[in-house]
């Protein structure tokens, strides 16, 4: 797990909000990582994102080579739990 950004672990279903630190925006998106050092490669971590800070904590997690998919919330909840994409 990185450290210098606060983030919730899982996505819930109670009004998502944004896991950049400090923001309270509703999420957007859904950012699927994984990092291989710790995670099975199945696994998928997830951050959620409102639209201002998609892009920071997708190049945050895509520097590390931990980034997998980006989705919006819509579609990575109609595609279920999606442990495995
Ligand atoms: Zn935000």
């Amino acid at each position: 797990m990185p450290h210098n950004v606060s983030v919730s672990d899982e996505t819930s279903d109670e009004t998502p909000v944004c896991s950049a630190k400090g923001c309270r925006a509703d999420a957007v998106w859904v950012l699927a990582w994984n990092n291989p050092k710790i995670h099975t490669p199945e696994r998928r971590k997830t951050w959620l994102a409102c639209e201002e800070h998609r892009e920071h904590l997708s190049q945050f997690l895509g520097v590390r080579g931990f980034l997998k998919d980006v989705v919006t919330l819509a579609e990575w909840r109609s595609a279920g739990s999606a442990a495995d994409r």
